[in-house]
């Protein structure tokens, strides 16, 4: 496939397939001109991808299948996208806005839960419970069935890889609802499903409008489990959804996630979390580093730090920022871009201090300056909602408590940080800080291996991790009368 087709279509049951809804144009948001069009699809296409889904399960395929084998299947997906990553990364920017050198991570990212997953697939054992002499029991995970899974904008190359390895690796079959921003880069995982063998209609990927398409599969009856990565409003339809057919969710949504930095943490490192924390995808990451609550003897000197990392990050069309440095690209769409800026203006005028940015580029595409604001207050709603954007919200403190207060005090709780020498106090804010991941000294300390997921609003369920398999099958205990 040469990387940007003018015209990209649905992949069902094995098919490159038109879209019953039409198309949809896809917009490069690094020049805000149209890029290329995607097939969208209608209920009746989502309808013939679960059955699709649902044949393959059925059939016994894939979940029959020796675990090994299908995790050399799962593993070799992930050699496909290495394999392709110059075509991926590049259109992966050109609908993004990411720059280059983040769209290659993003499919090494992607390629790395494949291996992940292809991995603990034969890891997945059940276990014998004793019943006394007259009887033989064990337990068996099996797969759901139909795993439906619903894609964000901002990571569309890894988010649907972090689902479909674990959904697979499980034996799971997959429908995939991609993003109507960023749909073009999910191709290569029907490409990487044809190549390692996988049988036709085991992955099935398509686009179409989150209340149409999004909504169709999310209600199938004949969906057996639901993935859902994306925003609040959005997950309680899903879950609700879900609830009225009583199949089981697993909800990743937004986060306004918050460092706390100590008078004796090392401003200096602090500096390196600051530029992956809050300017990686220019801020629109769900576990983004939107607020640092800083104690109030160190509060200037970090706010001088800070403000040094953001005048350095020179901004521009991701597709000309190939190489690692203080770079950032475009948001995803004008209307993103245009929604942070509203906030940051807001935020002015309840009282915040605009420190350095806030300003659109004067250039055509979604820019936005890197942007910090001080003197925020938890009240203010810019302390409260997601910007997802490249906006780092600074707040102080005194005390240790009143730090937790602050980080604990919204409707989220999906990471949080502490930085600190002192490994008691950051000991101490690990356990009370609510929220499923909390990172000590380095902002995104983790990987593939540790489960991530949401306290509150953020979400239920974990995803990454060994956790993530049992979100993807379901426990059957097997008792045998012995004679
Ligand atoms: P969104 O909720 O608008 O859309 C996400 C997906 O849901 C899209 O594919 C969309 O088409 C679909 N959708 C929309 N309405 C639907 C409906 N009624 N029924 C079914 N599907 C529907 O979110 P977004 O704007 O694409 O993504 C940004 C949000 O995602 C942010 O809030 C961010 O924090 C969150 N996010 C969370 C994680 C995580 O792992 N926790 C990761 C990435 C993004």
């Amino acid at each position: 496939m040469s990387a940007v087709k003018a015209y990209w279509q649905n992949y069902i049951d094995g098919t490159w397939v038109d879209g019953g809804a039409g198309r949809i144009d896809v917009t490069d948001p690094g020049t805000g001109e149209v890029l290329a069009q995607h097939a969208l699809a209608d209920a009746a296409d989502v309808d013939r991808a679960v059955q699709a889904a649902r044949r393959v399960h059925l059939s016994g395929a894939l979940s029959d299948l020796r675990p090994v084998e299908r995790g050399r299947m799962v593993q070799a997906m992930g050699r496909y996208l290495l394999e392709h990553i110059d075509d991926i990364a590049t259109v992966l920017t050109l609908e993004q806005g990411k720059p280059l050198w983040e769209a290659r991570i993003e499919v090494q990212g992607a390629a790395r839960y494949f291996e992940y997953y292809g991995n603990q697939a034969e890891t997945v054992e059940g276990r014998s419970i004793p019943l006394g002499a007259s009887y033989f029991d064990f337990t068996a995970h099996e797969p759901y069935g139909v795993s439906a899974q619903i894609i964000p904008w901002n990571y569309p190359v890894e988010m649907t890889a972090r689902s479909l390895s674990a959904g697979l690796a499980t034996g799971n079959t997959c429908v995939i609802k991609t993003p109507e921003l960023t749909p073009l880069s999910n191709a290569w995982f029907a490409q990487a499903a044809e190549a390692v063998g996988l049988p036709k209609g085991a992955v099935n990927i398509l686009c179409g409008h989150g209340h149409i398409a999004g909504a169709t599969l999310s209600a199938h009856p004949d969906v057996n489990q639901i993935v859902f990565t994306g925003s609040v409003p959005t997950g309680i339809a899903i879950a609700t959804a879900a609830a009225a057919n009583v199949v089981p969710c697993v909800l990743e949504l937004g986060g306004k996630s918050a460092a706390i930095v100590h008078a004796d943490a090392d401003l200096d490192a602090f500096r390196n979390d600051v530029r992956w924390g809050i300017f990686f995808n220019a801020g629109q990451v769900c576990s983004a580093m939107s607020r640092a609550i800083v104690h109030s003897d160190v509060h200037d000197a970090v706010v001088d730090r800070i403000v040094d990392v953001a005048s350095e990050m020179s901004v521009g069309p991701g597709i000309e920022r190939t190489e690692f440095g203080a770079n950032m690209g475009a948001m995803v769409s004008e209307a993103q871009r245009d929604r942070a800026a509203a906030m940051v203006e807001a935020a002015v005028q309840q009282g915040a201090t605009l420190v350095t940015g806030g300003r659109k580029a004067n250039r055509p595409g979604a820019f936005l300056e890197p942007t910090v604001l001080t003197d925020v207050t938890p009240d203010m709603t810019i302390a409260r909602e997601e910007v997802f954007g490249p906006v780092l919200s600074v707040m102080r403190f005194d005390h240790d408590d009143e730090a937790i207060q602050i980080a604990n005090g919204t409707d989220y709780g999906l990471v949080g940080g502490v930085f600190t020498r002192d490994i008691d106090r950051a000991t101490q804010a690990a356990r009370q800080l609510r929220c499923g991941q909390v990172f000590v000294n380095e902002w995104f300390a983790g990987g593939v291996e540790t489960p991530f997921g949401g306290y509150g609003k953020s979400g239920y369920g974990r995803e990454k991790g060994r956790e993530a398999l049992w979100n993807y099958v379901q426990t059957k205990n097997v008792a045998i009368r012995l004679r």
